[in-house]
C-alpha cells in the first residue's frame, strides 16, 4: 500500500496502528492546540469520554450529538459550544456522521481537525461535506473541511458490529468502483482504487471470520483510507447520485443503501465501461463487474433489497425522476426508464440487470 504523502501530495498526517488513539495528546500538541473539543454520536459517547481522559487538561469539552447526514441545526449547536469553550482544535471519534460534524464546524471556524475513524466510510480522507437542511442534502467540496490528522486504530473498528462492517466495507468499495471510470481519473487514482478494493475483497472475509482479527481490521482500514482518498480526488457518477437521492429524499441509511445499490449501478455501467471495470472482475471472478459484486455481497451476507430498508415500491418512480433530473457525467447515458428498472431490481433484491 502506498503511503499518503507519495500518493496524494497532501499534507494530511495519516497514522495507522493498534492503540494509536492513545497518542491523541501528542497529536494535539503537534498541531499547537491546547483546547480540544471532542465530537461523537450519542452511541459512542464512551469513546469520546475515553479520548477526554487521554487528553487530560488538553480537553475542554465533549459534544456527543453528531447525527447522520450532518443536519445544520446540530452544526449550529456545536458551533455555539465551540465559541463558548474557545476550542482551538476538533477531535472527531466515530464514523462518517461524526467526521461530517467536525468538517461542518471546520468550514465555519477553520479549526484544525484530528479524526479517529471507527467505520470504513472514508469521509476523513476527503474535502467533501454533505449537509442536510429542511430535508434537502447538499454537498460541497472545500479544502477547509479536509482534516489535518487521521489516526486509524484497529482496536476501535473491531467494535463495529458485523452487519455494519459489511455495509461500511461496501460503502468504501463503492468509492473505488466509481473511481475506476471517473472522467478525471489518473493512473495513480486507478492504482489506489484497485488497492482499496483488494483490501476489502481479501480482508472482509477475514474480519467476518473473526471480528477481533486486528491484522485484518487494519488491512481493511488501509482499504478505507485508499477508497476515501480516491473519493476525494475524482468525480463520482450514477452510483453515488442514486445513493445521495435515496439517502437525502427518502431518509435511507447511508452505508446500507450504498451496499444494496452498488452491484446494480456497476452492472448498469459495465456495458459502457467494461474495460475500466475489469479490475473488479479480476479480483472477484466473473465477466460482469456488477454481477461479480452482487455475488460478493451475497457471500458476505450483505443486505440486497431496498425494500428491506423501508423504501416503498410506490416511491420508485419519484426516486428515478429525482436521480435523473440534473445531468452528470456517467459512462452510460442515464435515462429515467433505465434507472426506474435498475431501482426495481435493487428494491426487490434481484440479480442486477446488465
Ligand atoms: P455513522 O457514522 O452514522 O455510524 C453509524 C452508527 O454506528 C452510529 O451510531 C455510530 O455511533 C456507530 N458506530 C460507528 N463506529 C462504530 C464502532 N466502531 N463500534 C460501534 N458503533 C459504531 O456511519 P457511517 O456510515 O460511517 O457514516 C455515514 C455518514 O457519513 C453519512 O452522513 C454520509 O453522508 C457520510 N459520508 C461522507 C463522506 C464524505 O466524503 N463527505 C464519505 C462517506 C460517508
Amino acid at each position: 500500500m502506498k503511503q499518503p504523502a507519495n500518493n496524494t501530495g497532501s499534507n494530511v498526517r495519516v497514522v495507522f496502528g493498534r492503540g494509536i488513539r492513545k497518542s491523541i495528546a501528542a497529536e494535539t500538541r503537534r498541531l499547537g492546540a491546547a483546547r480540544a473539543l471532542i465530537l461523537s454520536t450519542p452511541q459512542q459517547s464512551d469513546a469520546a469520554l475515553e479520548t477526554a481522559e487521554l487528553l487530560g487538561s488538553l480537553a475542554i469539552g465533549v459534544f456527543c450529538q453528531a447525527e447522520m447526514h450532518t443536519p445544520v441545526h446540530v452544526t449550529n449547536a456545536a458551533l455555539a459550544h465551540v465559541a463558548e469553550t474557545k476550542a482551538d482544535c476538533l477531535i472527531a471519534i466515530g464514523g462518517g456522521s461524526t467526521t461530517g460534524l467536525g468538517k461542518a464546524i471546520a468550514l465555519h471556524s477553520d479549526l484544525p481537525q484530528i479524526v479517529v475513524p471507527t467505520t470504513y466510510a472514508g469521509s476523513e480522507a476527503t474535502p467533501i461535506l454533505g449537509q442536510t437542511e429542511d430535508g434537502v442534502k447538499t454537498t460541497i467540496s472545500d479544502p477547509r473541511v479536509l482534516p489535518e490528522v487521521i489516526l486509524y486504530d484497529s482496536e476501535l473498528v473491531q467494535t463495529l458490529p458485523v452487519n455494519m462492517s459489511v455495509t461500511s466495507s461496501l460503502n468504501a468499495m463503492a468509492h473505488a468502483a466509481e473511481a475506476l471510470y471517473a472522467t478525471n481519473r489518473t493512473a495513480n487514482t486507478t492504482e489506489l482504487a484497485i488497492e482499496g478494493l483488494k483490501a476489502f475483497v481479501d480482508g472482509l472475509p477475514k474480519v467476518l471470520a473473526n471480528p477481533n482479527d486486528l491484522i485484518a481490521r487494519e488491512a481493511t482500514q488501509r482499504g478505507a483510507w485508499a477508497c476515501g482518498t480516491v473519493l476525494g480526488q475524482v468525480g463520482m457518477a450514477l452510483h453515488h447520485k442514486l445513493c445521495h437521492t435515496l439517502g437525502g429524499s427518502f431518509d435511507l441509511p447511508h452505508a446500507e443503501t450504498h451496499a444494496i445499490v452498488l452491484p446494480h449501478a456497476i452492472a448498469y455501467n459495465a456495458r459502457a465501461a467494461a474495460k475500466e471495470l475489469q479490475p473488479i472482475c479480476d479480483l472477484l471472478g466473473g465477466d460482469n463487474a456488477g454481477t461479480a459484486l452482487y455475488q460478493f455481497s451475497k457471500n458476505v451476507n450483505a443486505p440486497l433489497a431496498l425494500r428491506d430498508l423501508g423504501l416503498k415500491e410506490a416511491d420508485l418512480d419519484h426516486a428515478a425522476e429525482l436521480a435523473t433530473t440534473k445531468p452528470y457525467p456517467n459512462p452510460r447515458p442515464v435515462t429515467q426508464d433505465h434507472i426506474r428498472s435498475l431501482l426495481q431490481a435493487a428494491w426487490a433484491g434481484d440479480t442486477p440487470i446488465h
